[in-house]
């Protein structure tokens, strides 16, 4: 099965136009979708989620159209949105139990929520306030919720903002197993989240797409083109006006920058190892 996404625009009536002219094939399996903040990737997820109208364009689900099936999508679905809303003081187990109700799910509800709370490893703390989980223990609830009744598409939408490392880690782990024969859209701002999990991925930034395909192909077509060497901090905006910097990063102390050139721009720059940032940064500066 796959999500195809033909030119799909959205302009709020402020005047942004948060999609623009987007077309997208999603498969199955992790795929990242990759923006800066304020890129669209909300507004895509929240179309997609059945929340928010687009003002043209279509997506389909299999045979199921998304813009107009909603009920049909809402079956199918499991949204982690970006702010989860509040989340009051009840149980886990109850909070759970309620939501699988409103998904119809009658038979076996108990069962099921025992599973689910194992899945994502928050049996033990099944009868604690939602209210007293820390920021991983609420994404990891976020998931189990969305993994009610079985869903083809599930969205999660900037999952990893504010976890910590270790959080981030189990958070991954719970992702990577939720299988192969499902579409999990992950919206991020984090290269690494793409990076640890997507074999397949977009980058958006301003409401366009940028690109669309594996993370090794962008990354190939990068290969030798991108050059790095440590400056000093007087030095930035002399390097940023002679070359083209996709990124100037911290290390130890210093400035590393990474600049984009066809050939050895010589002058101590030496090759380096392209990695997913290289490609976030020059496809959203344009240089590739
Ligand atoms: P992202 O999820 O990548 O951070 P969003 O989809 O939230 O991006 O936002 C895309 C653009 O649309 C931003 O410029 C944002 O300010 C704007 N935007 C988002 N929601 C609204 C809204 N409800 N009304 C007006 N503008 C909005």
């Amino acid at each position: 099965m796959e999500l195809t996404i033909e030119h799909l625009s959205k302009r709020y009536s402020n005047g942004v136009q948060a999609l623009d002219d987007v077309s997208l094939i999603i498969p199955t399996g992790m795929f990242g979708l990759l923006g800066p903040n304020g890129a669209g990737k909300s507004t895509l997820m929240r179309i997609l989620a059945t929340l928010l109208e687009s003002d043209s364009g279509t997506a389909t689900l299999g045979q199921v159209d998304v813009l107009k099936q909603k009920d049909e999508v809402r079956k199918r679905l499991g949204y982690l949105p970006q702010e989860f809303g509040v989340y009051p003081k009840v149980s886990a187990y109850e909070m759970l139990s309620h939501i699988a109700l409103l998904k119809g799910i009658t038979v076996g509800r108990k069962e099921l929520v025992h599973a689910l709370l194992q899945r994502v490893n928050l049996y033990d703390h099944r009868r604690k306030s939602l209210s007293s989980f820390s920021g991983g223990m609420k994404q990891r609830f976020g998931i189990a919720q969305a993994l009610i009744g079985d869903p083809q598409l599930i969205i999660v939408d900037e999952p990893t903002a504010g976890l910590d490392p270790g959080e981030r880690n189990r958070f991954y782990n719970l992702l990577s197993e939720i299988g192969e024969n499902v579409i999990v859209i992950l919206s991020t701002h984090i290269v690494e989240d793409v990076k640890e999990l997507c074999p397949n991925m977009a980058v958006i930034d301003k409401g366009k797409l940028l690109y669309s395909g594996s993370p090794e192909n962008a990354l190939s077509a990068l290969n030798g083109k991108i050059w790095s060497r440590f400056i000093q901090k007087s030095e930035v905006e002399n390097f940023t006006n002679n070359y083209r910097v996709i990124s100037t990063r911290m290390v130890s102390g210093r400035p590393l920058i990474h600049v984009f050139s066809e050939s050895d721009p010589g002058n101590g720059f030496s090759a380096a190892d392209v990695d997913l940032e290289d490609v976030f940064f020059s496809k959203i500066a344009g240089l590739n």
